[in-house]
């Protein structure tokens, strides 16, 4: 089970100190052998390499079986470079593409015995809310054409999606809410954006259609979805979108769990089960360093490459648990806190770790 390790820039440094026990503690109970292969990416890398990610960092992903990644970026720094010499486009999209990584799914829970962590009120919330994302990976605005005008006078980005990059995505939701039957919302702008997002509701219709016609399957416009995601969150189980819209809702959705340190993210190639794992959220610059982020997200998304690729289900089971059971006893980040006390990021990895049950 080889694993690239790519801490990247601001707190991906500190999440991943935090993760890479983790594996120890799994490999001893479950028989597991990790090799880590630690690379350089974002900053990091540039003060070496001179590039964000250097050929060095792709030799090493190319020879791992899944990426357990930190966050890249730091914005006073970004802006000395052009856009595309900048992390996210010369390092983040990349080694999406370059691994075929289609499916990003992020799962967004407020636990019934631990709703006091969202800002939403308990009775939009009773009993817990469990939602899942799954966004599109590689098509949309972030693979586009950017063109800007040299004058000045206007900037244009496209936004195109191919049959395939829609239906590679719908079925992964579609399987899983096959699995667990739930409800599948897919979400677009079709109002709007007439060519890709009627697109993107035919081919999502038309998949149902033939291949899993026993799954309920609704479509909302993106902006009703997102009113109805805060004033009736219990109502959703997966969300079904496109690459940026999916960003953007799912980040709105780790505001109702309480915050984006427990966010993790998945994004796969449901053929080749190549994964790169990461906290679904930024390098967090204004709080870098302190000791204080949420390792939280960090760890779901050890638990998410453990189930997705390397398919041990009862590891990643159990460090859902013991991330629970640290919560129930009352561990909490600054964060999460609601102004209350706290831990620090290490604090919080060893209460989760102890609690590992394997
Ligand atoms: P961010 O996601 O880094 O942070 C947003 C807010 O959430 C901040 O207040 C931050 O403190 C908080 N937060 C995030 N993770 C946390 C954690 N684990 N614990 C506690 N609080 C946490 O967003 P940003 O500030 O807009 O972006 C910072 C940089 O990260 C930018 O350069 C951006 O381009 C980059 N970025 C990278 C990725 C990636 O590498 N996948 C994703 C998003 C943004």
């Amino acid at each position: 089970m080889r694993i690239a390790s790519l801490p990247g820039d601001g707190i991906g440094q500190e999440l991943m100190g935090q993760a890479l026990p983790l594996f120890a503690d799994v490999a001893t109970a479950r028989g597991h052998q990790f090799e880590v292969h630690p690379g350089l990416v974002g900053w990091d890398a540039y003060d070496v390499y001179g590039d964000v990610m250097p050929e060095q960092t792709w030799a090493i992903c190319r020879e791992c079986d899944a990426i357990l990644f930190g966050a890249v970026g730091l914005p006073k720094r970004d802006k000395t470079l052009p856009p595309e010499l900048r992390p996210e486009r010369r390092a983040l999209l990349p080694l999406r593409r370059e691994f075929g990584l289609g499916c990003n799914i992020r799962p967004v829970r407020v636990r019934a015995n631990l709703t006091e962590i969202s800002p939403l009120k308990e009775r939009l919330i009773a009993g817990g809310v469990d939602l899942t994302f799954f966004r599109e990976l590689l098509g949309g605005e972030y693979f586009g054409s950017r063109t800007q005008d040299p004058a000045g006078q206007w900037a244009q980005d496209t936004c195109r999606y191919t049959f395939e990059q829609i239906a590679l995505v719908a079925r992964q939701a579609f399987i899983m809410a096959q699995t667990k039957r739930w409800k599948v919302t897919s979400i677009d702008k079709a109002n709007i954006t007439g060519a890709t997002g009627t697109y993107w509701r035919q081919v999502v219709q038309a998949i149902h259609d033939a291949e899993f016609s026993d799954v309920e399957l609704e479509h909302l416009y993106v902006d009703a979805f997102n009113l109805y995601m805060i004033t009736r969150p219990k109502d959703f189980q997966i969300v079904l979108a496109p690459n940026l819209m999916g960003d953007i809702l799912s980040d709105g959705g780790a505001g109702i769990a309480g915050s984006l340190g427990l966010l993790p993210s998945a994004s796969l190639n449901p053929e080749t089960g190549y994964g790169m794992y990461e906290p679904a959220s930024g390098s967090a610059p204004d709080i870098a360093g302190q000791g204080i982020a949420n390792p939280i997200a960090m760890f779901l998304s050890v638990a998410l490459m453990l189930r997705y690729t390397f398919k041990d289900e009862v590891a990643a089971t159990a460090i859902e648990a013991a991330v629970d059971q640290a919560l129930l006893d009352g561990y909490r980040t600054k964060d999460i806190a609601n102004g209350g006390e706290f831990v620090g990021t290490t604090e919080m990895a060893i209460a989760i770790r102890q609690r590992l049950q394997l």
